[in-house]
C-alpha cells in the first residue's frame, strides 16, 4: 500500500483536533474568498444573513439525515466545548433531585466533578478507576437510582480507548451520552437517548463548536433563571443563534456531514473504521510485544491505546514513528505508552503504515 499522501500530509494520530477529510479541506479552501457567489466567506458573513441561515438549516438537516435524528429532538450548535456540557446538562436537566453517572475514564469523571458543583445529588453507579479504566460495564445491567433525572455515560473514553459498544436498552431511563470521540463512527439509534452531545474536533470538524441533540420534553423542565447562554431552552428557541455562534466551525461540520452522506452514511463509516482498527489490533495481538490497554470487548476503534515493554523502547518507537511521518502517537500520561487516534477521516493507508511499522519494530526488539 502506498503511503504518499496528498499535499505531502503526515499521518496525524492526534486525539483531537485531528485529521479532517482532504476533500472537505479543499472545499473549505475553495470557498474561502467567495462562498457560493456571495463575495465573502463563511468566516465573514453575518450570522443573521440569509446565506448563513440557509447553511445552518442545511447543516442541521444533513446531520438529521446522517444520524436519523427523530423530529422530536432539537439539534443545537453551542460554544464552550464538550466540557461546558458537563455543567450545562447538570444545570438544565437536574435542577433538583439526583442524577446517575457511569465512569469509564477521564472524561466521565470530569463530568461527575462538574455535576457535583450544581445542587442536586450525584450517584456514581459504576466507576472503573480501580482497573485504570480498561473496560466498560454492561449498560443494561446497571439499575438506575430511584428518581434519578438521567444517567450519564461516555460512549468512548478518548484517553483510555474504551468503548461500550452497546446502546441503551432500558426505556425507563433518560440516557445522556457524551459521544465526543465516537459520534458518526457507526450508526446509532438516537431515539434510545434523551440527549447526545459531542465536541466537533474529532469526527465532525474544527474545534469551537459542540453539537447537542436533545429530546423536546427535556426542554420543558429546564428551570427558570439560568444564565441565558447556559439555557438549553433559550438556545433551542433561538435555533442556536441567541448570540454569534461559531459560524466557521458550524460550516465546516456541514461540509463533513455532506461528505459522509456521500460516502455511504454511518454504515459506510463503520465498515471503514472496522477495517482500519483491525489493522492495528492485529499488530498488537499477533506480535505479543505490545499490550493493549483496554479489554478486548471494549477496545475502541477510534483511540487505540497500547504500551511497549519499557519506557526506552517506547521512546525509540515514537522517534522512529516521527521519522516515518507518523505524528502524535504518544499516549496520555495517565495510561503511558502509545495512543493511535484514527477517527473517521484518518486514512486507512496510515493504519497500514503503522501496523507494518509495529510489526517491524517488534521483530527487531522483541
Ligand atoms: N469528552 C470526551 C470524550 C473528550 O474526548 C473530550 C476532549 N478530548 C471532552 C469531553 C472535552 O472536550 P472539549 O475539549 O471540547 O471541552
Amino acid at each position: 500500500m502506498t503511503s504518499a499522501q496528498p499535499y505531502d500530509r503526515v499521518f496525524n494520530f492526534s486525539a483531537g483536533p485531528c485529521t479532517l477529510p482532504v476533500e472537505v479541506l479543499e472545499e473549505a479552501r475553495d470557498g474561502l474568498m467567495n462562498w457560493n457567489g456571495t463575495g465573502a466567506s463563511m468566516m465573514e458573513l453575518s450570522h443573521r444573513s440569509k446565506p448563513f441561515e440557509q447553511m445552518l438549516e442545511q447543516t442541521i438537516a444533513d446531520l438529521r439525515e446522517l444520524m436519523g435524528i427523530p423530529s422530536n429532538y432539537k439539534v443545537l450548535f453551542l460554544g464552550g466545548g464538550a466540557s461546558l456540557q458537563f455543567s450545562m446538562l447538570a444545570m438544565n436537566l437536574r435542577p433538583q433531585g439526583s442524577a446517575d453517572y457511569v465512569v469509564t475514564g477521564t472524561w466521565g469523571s470530569k463530568a461527575v466533578e462538574a455535576a457535583r458543583l450544581y445542587g442536586g445529588q450525584v450517584e456514581v453507579l459504576y466507576d472503573a478507576k480501580a482497573s485504570n479504566y480498561n473496560h466498560a460495564p454492561v449498560l443494561a445491567d446497571l439499575a438506575p437510582t430511584a428518581g434519578a433525572k438521567y444517567l450519564h455515560y461516555t460512549s468512548n473514553e478518548t484517553v483510555h480507548g474504551v468503548d461500550f459498544f452497546e446502546e441503551p436498552s432500558r426505556t425507563d431511563v433518560n440516557y445522556v451520552c457524551d459521544m465526543s470521540s465516537n459520534i458518526l463512527s457507526r450508526p446509532v439509534d438516537v431515539s434510545k437517548y434523551a440527549m447526545i452531545y459531542a465536541g466537533a474536533q474529532k469526527n465532525m470538524g474544527p474545534a469551537g463548536v459542540t453539537v447537542v441533540i436533545i429530546r423536546d420534553d427535556l426542554l420543558e423542565s429546564v428551570p427558570a433563571g439560568l444564565p441565558p447562554m447556559l439555557d438549553y431552552k433559550l438556545q433551542a428557541q433561538n435555533n442556536s443563534l441567541y448570540n454569534t455562534p461559531p459560524c466557521w466551525s458550524i460550516y465546516m461540520c456541514g461540509l463533513v456531514y455532506k461528505h459522509y452522506l456521500k460516502m455511504g452514511g454511518l454504515a459506510g463509516a463503520e465498515k471503514r473504521n472496522d477495517a482500519k482498527a483491525n489493522l492495528i489490533y492485529d499488530a498488537i495481538d499477533s506480535t505479543g510485544f505490545y499490550k493493549g490497554h483496554a479489554e478486548v470487548k471494549n477496545r475502541s476503534k477510534m483511540n487505540i491505546t497500547f504500551t511497549l515493554p519499557s519506557d526506552e523502547l517506547t521512546k525509540e518507537f515514537l522517534k522512529g514513528a516521527i521519522e516515518a511521518k507518523m505524528l502524535e502517537l504518544n499516549g496520555h500520561r495517565s495510561v503511558g505508552g502509545c495512543r493511535a487516534s484514527i477517527y473517521n477521516a484518518f486514512p486507512i493507508e496510515g493504519c497500514q503504515v503503522l501496523s507494518d511499522y509495529m510489526r517491524e519494530f517488534a521483530a527487531k526488539n522483541g
